[in-house]
């Protein structure tokens, strides 16, 4: 088991002004941040991230979401941080997700979901090392 996951605000959190509220949520949930940067995604790096997702019928769609806007991407910390996170952030689909997760509290819709998180430990690892090098996780 992992203590590590990787998360992000995505440009709609950003947008609607929700960067606050989900921040606190996560800090008060028990995760540490380990790492975290503001940023936005080029098309390539978009396309790279969601590569498992390149033959579904929302793939592209899915990457004009996701360089539409800055997002906030993070390295979290929390024993069992995996699931613990999937858990905070309810499912892909906020219709379905239970009250008080993220995504039924901030996201509008299943392509347009607030938030990010791994879904196991090797991807987990994966997506950090994505996203930062290792002089910017503390
Ligand atoms: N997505 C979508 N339509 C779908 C399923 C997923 O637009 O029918 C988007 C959504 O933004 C989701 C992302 O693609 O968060 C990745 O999908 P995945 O199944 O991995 O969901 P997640 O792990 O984010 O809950
Ligand atoms: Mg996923």
């Amino acid at each position: 088991m992992s203590n590590i996951t990787f998360t992000m605000l995505k440009p709609d959190s950003v947008r609607n002004g929700n960067i606050g509220a989900i921040l606190d949520k996560i800090i008060k949930s028990g995760f540490i941040i380990k790492a975290m940067k503001f940023t936005k995604m080029s098309n390539e790096k978009a396309s790279k991230f969601y590569a498992i997702h390149s033959e579904r019928p929302f793939f592209n769609d899915l990457v004009e979401y996701m360089t539409s806007g800055p997002i906030v991407a993070a390295i979290l910390e929390k024993d069992n941080a995996v699931n613990e996170f999937r858990d905070l952030i309810g499912s892909t689909n906020p219709e379905e997700a239970e009250e008080g997760t993220i995504r039924k509290m901030f996201a509008k819709s299943i392509s347009e979901n607030a938030i990010h998180g791994s879904d196991s430990d090797e991807n987990a690892k994966i997506e950090c090392e994505f996203h930062f090098g290792a002089d910017e996780i503390y």
